[in-house]
């Protein structure tokens, strides 16, 4: 059985105001989907000592080096997030992908040293608007895959969680049907070899209290990356409800 899980991304928004009032209003009683929250950098302490205290929540960072230690102006170790327990890391999202330049071939070296650290890596991938009218959705989805897949020993995608983020989705309101996604869902797992079976993958794009009960419907859907309604603690909350 796989454990539902809604990861939230605030991206580069919030405060230490907005942190403390989000946790505050953040009712994850009877909530039984695992949850973490990937906060900015300087907030994981807050995030971390939340999850200390109320104990529902799990630590995650957005971003992470795939060098441990060393002169790399502005990055971030996975030993530093494990100073602030974190359990999880995104690694590809596609705004990392698209504005920073990270390549498969880089993501897939984040993804091996966060396992090698200890982190489970959250691992996006996805098409964008184009990649998908020309029909190459399966294509792109199959090298961000294999890029790490060549790196690691099939078994360790048991210690990973996938998200499947369409580009065209996210943060536009535009979603994927429950049925579009299922089918790309339904595809990673099988990419995924023997282990598939048991690795959570995740949908991320514009879901929100409205969309998420059909989306987690489906049999192959097991939580999701939520971006801008995971600024929002009701909304936030009313999607992990959803998350059964
Ligand atoms: C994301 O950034 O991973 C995401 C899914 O964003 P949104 O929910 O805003 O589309």
């Amino acid at each position: 059985m796989r454990t539902p899980l809604v990861a939230a991304n605030w991206k580069m928004n919030g405060s230490r105001e907005f942190a403390e009032h989000f946790f505050a209003d953040l009712d994850l009683e009877g909530v039984t989907s695992d949850v973490v929250v990937c906060p900015p950098f300087p907030y994981l302490p807050l995030v971390a000592q939340v999850a200390k205290d109320k104990g529902s929540i799990w630590v995650g960072g957005q971003n992470m080096s795939q060098e441990p230690v060393g002169a790399f102006t502005g990055e971030v170790s996975a030993s530093m997030l494990l100073d602030w327990n974190a359990r999880y890391v995104i690694v590809g999202h596609s705004e990392r992908r698209s504005l920073y330049a990270e390549t498969n071939e880089l993501v897939a070296k984040k993804f091996v040293a966060a396992q090698l650290a200890g982190l489970i890596p959250i691992l996006c991938v996805g098409e964008t608007l184009e990649e998908r009218e020309e029909g190459r959705t399966l294509e792109v989805v199959t090298a961000q895959i294999a890029a790490i897949s060549d790196l690691i020993d099939t078994n360790a995608w048991k210690d990973a969680v996938v998200a499947y983020e369409p580009i065209w989705a996210i943060g536009t309101g535009k979603t994927a049907t429950p049925e579009e996604a299922q089918s790309v869902h339904q595809f990673i797992r099988a990419q995924l070899g023997n282990i598939g079976a048991e690795v959570q993958i995740l949908y991320g794009g514009s879901v929100k209290s409205a969309n998420a009960g059909a989306l987690f419907a489906q049999a192959d859907i097991d939580g999701a990356l939520v971006g801008g309604a995971s600024l929002d603690a009701k909304e936030f909350a009313a999607i992990c409800h959803a998350a059964i």
